[in-house]
C-alpha cells in the first residue's frame, strides 16, 4: 500500500506527500517508515532534486501520530530478547530522521538539500517528530489544527527523537510543558513556543514552502555546529541545574513515582544534554525501551486508548439501526438533571428539562447559562455559541412538552415512590418508541423498571457527578431491557462525546460497587487505630488521584450514611460493614459532612480551600504505636476494588474487562499507571494476587476472600488478557 508519492518540478523541488489510504488522518506503521526510508534516499540522490517539501495529502492534518496499536505490540513482537529488539528497532528509525536531518551533507556540513516540513494542520506524536528532524516547518494557520507531543498522556514520552530534538530546541524549561505535560498547541501558539518556524495562511501553505526552499536557506541545525549551547543552560550550569531540581521534584510530585513514563523523560533529557548529539538520541532510545519494557505503558494504551476507543465506537452495541437522540427529555434539574441537559444540549440535541417548580427548572437551565459564560470568559466558547445552546432547552413543568422526546433520562430525588410515579406521568406524555432511563446510583432497575408498561424499553443511564466533566456513562441493563433501548443509549453517550460501559443489574452496578469498598476500608483502618496521613498517602503512592477519606469528603459524609443505612437494611444480618459506619455515623452526628459542610476527614478554611486532616479524628480514635507496612495498607486499598470487580466479572454484571478497565480509570480514577483493575492483576501475575488475598483474608477477614475465578486464572498460569481476549472476543464466557 503506497502510503508517501513522489513528485518532482521543474524547479527540481520535490514533493512527498503522505496519504495513508482508507484513513482520514496519517497515522505512521513500520510500512511507511519504510516508504519515507526510501523515498528519502531517492531525492537526495537525484540530482535533479534541489530540496524537498514533506506534506500531507489530507485536508487539515499532517499525522495524529505513531498507530498505538503497534506501540502496544512492539514488547511482543520484537523477539526472543525484546529490550534489544526494541532498541535496535527505534534505532533504525532515528537512523531515518537523521537522515532527513542531515539532508545529504557532509561531515564539514557542506553540500546537501534543504527539507521544509509543510503542515496543513494537526500534527501530533511522530507526525510532529518527523517535521522537527526536517530543517524548517511551516504550519497553515489553522485554528483547530493541534500541534504537539502528547504521548505521556498515554504512558509513553516521544521516543523518536521528539524527546531530544525538542529540549535542545528550546531548552529544557521551554520544552518541559510541551514533553512532560503533553501540552497541544494551534499553530499560531506553537509558533510562539518555537515549535514550528512559520504560520502562514493555508492557501499559501505549498507556495511559500517552494519559494523557502528555493531560497538557499541555511539547513545545518545548530547542534551540527561547532559550540552549540542549548537555550536555558544544560544540568550543570546554573541556570540549567535550576531547572532541573524544579522539574524533578515537580514530576515526582505530580506523579507520585508511579509512572514511569514520566521520568525516563525526564532522565532522557537530563543525560542527553550532557553529550553529543548522536549519543543524547541513543540514550533517548534506551529510556524508551525502559518505558515500552514496563507493562505499565502497554496498559495504559490498551485501555486509555485502543479500549476506550472501541467502546466509544460501539465495541458492545446491539445489532439494531441508528438510534440517534433527536430531543431528549429530562426530569429533575438538580444537580445532575441540570448536568444532563447542558452537555445534550452542547452536543445539539434538543432538550425539555422539568422540574416540579418553574424556579426550579429555570435554576436548572441556569447552570448552563453559567457554565457557558464561564467558557465565554475562558474563550472556550462564543456568546453565539452560548445563545444557541441554551436555545435548545426549554425549562418548564408542563410533561405535555415531553412530546415527540425519543429519550427521556429521570434524575429526580432518589426514591422508589417519586421515581415510579415520574415514570407514569413521562410515559403517558411521550409515544409508544420512546425510550426511558433512569439516573438511579443505588436502586434496582429492574425494580423500577415495573413502573413501566414496557420494561424492554427502560435502562439505567448513570452519569458521575459533575456530568459535564466526568467521561463515563455506565449503562444497566434491567432484566428485561431490551436491544433497542440498549443501543440508544450508547448512541445518546456517543452523541455526547463520553466513554459508555454496558453493565446488568446489581447493587450498585460496577463503579460503585467498587468504589465503595475503598471508602471503606480507609475508613475501617481509621478506626482500627492506622494513621489517617498514612492511608491517604499509601492510596496516593500507588497512583490513586484521591485517598478514601478525602474522596468520601467529596462526595459528602451523608450521603455515605444514607447509602450504608439502605445497604444494611437490605443485607440484613450479613451486612459486613458494621465498624465503617461506627466512624462514618459519628462524624456526621458531629455535623462534619465533608467538603459541603466546611468539615469532613480534613479541614477546610472559611473559602473551602481543603487542609489538614482533621485532628479532632485522633481523639475519638487513637493511632496505634505500631503502624502497619505501606505495602499492606496499599494492598487492602487496591484489593477492596480490585476483588469487587473480579466478582462483578464473575457474576456477569460487567460482561467485558475492557469496560472494566477503562471504567475503572474514567470512573473513579483507579490507578491509570496501571491500565484498571484486571490489568493491574495481570500486571502483579494472577498466583501473586492469590497468595496476597489468602494473607489478607487470614488477617482481615472474608472480605478478601479469593475469587474462584482469580484461584482458576492463576491454576492456569494465565492472566485476565489471554482468558477474555482484548478484542471483539472479550466478552467473559
Ligand atoms: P437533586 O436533589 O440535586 O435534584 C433532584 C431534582 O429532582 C430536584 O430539583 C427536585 O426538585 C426534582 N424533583 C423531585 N421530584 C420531582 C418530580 N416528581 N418531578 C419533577 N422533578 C422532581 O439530586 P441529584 O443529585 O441531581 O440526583 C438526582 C438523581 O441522580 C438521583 O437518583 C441520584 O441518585 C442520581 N445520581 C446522583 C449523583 C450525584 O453525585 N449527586 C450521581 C449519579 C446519580
Amino acid at each position: 500500500m503506497t502510503q508517501f508519492t513522489k513528485s518532482i518540478d521543474a524547479d527540481g523541488v520535490a514533493t512527498l506527500t503522505w496519504d495513508t489510504p482508507g484513513k482520514s488522518m496519517n497515522v505512521m506503521n513500520m510500512e511507511g517508515f519504510q516508504e519515507l526510508d526510501a523515498l528519502i534516499d531517492d531525492v537526495l540522490a537525484d540530482d535533479a532534486v534541489k530540496g524537498v517539501i514533506l506534506t500531507s495529502g489530507k485536508e487539515g492534518s499532517f499525522a495524529g501520530g505513531m498507530d498505538l496499536n503497534i506501540i502496544a505490540r512492539m514488547k511482543e513482537s520484537a523477539g526472543d530478547n525484546p529490550a534489544k529488539g526494541l532498541f535496535d528497532g527505534i534505532m533504525a528509525t532515528h537512523k531515518i530522521l537523521r537522515k532527513l536531518e542531515r539532508g545529504g551533507m557532509d561531515d564539514k556540513n557542506k553540500g546537501g538539500k534543504p527539507i521544509v516540513a509543510a503542515l496543513p494542520g494537526t500534527a501530533l506524536g511522530i507526525g510532529l517528530e518527523i517535521p522537527l528532524a526536517c530543517h524548517y516547518i511551516i504550519a497553515a494557520d489553522n485554528p483547530k489544527a493541534k500541534i504537539g507531543l502528547p504521548e505521556i498522556m498515554v504512558g509513553i514520552f516521544p521516543g523518536m527523537g521528539g524527546t531530544t530534538r525538542l529540549s535542545w530546541k528550546l531548552g529544557a524549561m521551554g520544552a518541559s510543558p510541551l514533553l512532560l505535560e503533553g501540552k497541544l498547541n494551534d499553530p499560531k501558539k506553537a509558533k510562539a513556543a518555537g515549535v514550528v518556524d512559520e504560520v502562514v495562511a493555508p492557501e499559501e501553505l505549498l507556495t511559500r514552502a517552494r519559494e523557502w526552499v528555493l531560497s538557499e536557506p541555511k539547513i545545518v541545525k545548530p547542534w551540527d555546529e561547532k559550540g552549540y549551547k542549548i537555550p536555558g543552560g544544560e544540568p550543570y550550569h546554573p541556570a540549567g541545574f535550576m531547572t532541573f531540581v524544579g522539574a524533578s521534584a515537580m514530576v515526582n510530585g505530580n506523579t507520585k513515582g508511579v509512572y514511569p513514563a514520566a521520568k525516563a523523560l525526564l532522565s532522557s533529557v537530563y543525560e542527553g544534554m550532557q553529550v553529543p548529539f548522536d549519543t543524547a538520541l541513543r540514550i533517548e532510545a534506551r529510556w524508551f525501551v525502559n518505558v515500552l519494557m514496563n507493562p505499565s505503558s502497554a496498559a495504559m494504551i490498551r485501555s486509555l486508548f485502543i479500549n476506550k476507543e472501541a467502546l466509544e465506537k460501539g465495541a458492545n452495541r446491539p445489532d439494531v439501526a441508528d438510534q440517534k437522540v433527536r430531543k431528549v427529555g429530562v426530569i429533575g434539574a438538580g444537580m445532575m438533571g441540570a448536568g444532563i441537559a447542558l452537555v445534550s444540549a452542547q452536543a445539539g440535541i434538543e432538550v425539555v428539562l422539568i422540574d416540579q417548580k418553574q424556579e426550579a427548572a429555570d435554576k436548572g437551565k441556569s447552570y448552563s447559562e453559567s457554565y457557558l459564560d464561564k467558557g465565554i470568559a475562558r474563550k472556550k466558547t462564543t456568546p453565539e455559541k452560548k445563545e444557541e445552546v441554551l436555545s435548545r432547552i426549554t425549562a418548564t413543568t408542563d410533561y405535555a412538552a415531553l412530546k415527540g422526546c425519543d429519550l427521556v433520562v429521570e434524575a429526580v430525588f432518589e426514591d422508589v415512590g417519586v421515581k415510579a410515579a415520574v415514570t407514569r406521568e413521562v410515559l403517558a406524555a411521550v409515544g409508544p418508541e420512546c425510550i426511558f432511563a433512569t439516573n438511579t446510583s443505588t436502586l434496582p432497575i429492574s425494580e423500577l423498571a415495573k413502573a413501566s408498561d414496557n420494561p424492554e424499553q427502560f435502562i439505567g443511564i448513570h452519569f458521575f457527578s459533575p456530568v459535564e466533566k466526568m467521561m463515563l456513562v455506565e449503562i444497566i441493563k434491567g432484566e428485561k431491557t431490551g436491544d433497542v433501548a440498549v443501543a440508544k443509549a450508547l448512541d445518546y453517550v456517543r452523541q455526547i462525546r463520553k466513554t459508555p460501559i454496558v453493565v446488568n443489574d446489581a447493587r450498585f452496578f460496577y463503579a460503585n460497587r467498587c468504589i465503595i469498598p475503598y471508602i471503606n476500608e480507609g475508613i475501617r483502618m481509621v478506626k482500627e487505630g492506622v494513621e489517617p496521613a498514612l492511608v491517604e498517602n499509601a492510596a496516593k503512592l500507588v497512583g490513586m488521584p484521591l485517598g478514601p477519606l478525602q474522596l468520601v469528603d467529596e462526595t459528602s459524609i451523608d450521603l455515605g450514611v444514607k447509602i450504608a443505612k439502605a445497604t444494611r437494611a437490605a443485607m440484613g444480618d450479613a451486612y459486613p460493614d458494621g465498624a465503617v459506619d461506627e466512624v462514618l455515623f459519628w462524624m456526621a452526628d458531629e455535623g462534619r459532612l465533608g467538603r459541603k459542610s466546611n468539615a469532613g476527614f480534613y479541614t477546610y478554611d472559611e473559602k473551602g480551600k481543603r487542609g489538614l486532616l482533621w485532628e479532632g479524628l485522633e481523639a475519638k480514635y487513637p493511632v496505634d504505636d505500631e503502624q502497619p507496612d505501606l505495602s499492606e495498607v496499599q494492598h487492602r486499598l487496591l484489593f477492596a476494588q480490585v476483588l469487587e470487580a473480579v466478582r462483578a466479572l464473575e457474576e456477569g454484571v460487567l460482561e467485558d474487562i475492557r469496560e472494566g478497565d477503562v471504567g475503572a480509570i474514567l470512573g473513579w480514577g483507579f490507578a491509570p499507571w496501571s491500565g484498571g483493575p484486571f490489568s493491574w492483576l495481570d500486571i502483579l501475575g494472577a498466583e501473586r494476587a492469590v497468595e496476597l488475598t489468602e494473607a489478607l483474608t487470614a488477617k482481615f477477614g472474608d472480605r478478601f476472600a479469593t475469587p474462584g475465578l482469580l484461584r482458576e486464572i492463576a491454576a492456569s498460569g494465565g492472566s485476565f488478557y489471554d482468558r477474555f481476549g482484548t478484542g471483539a472476543d472479550a466478552k467473559a464466557a
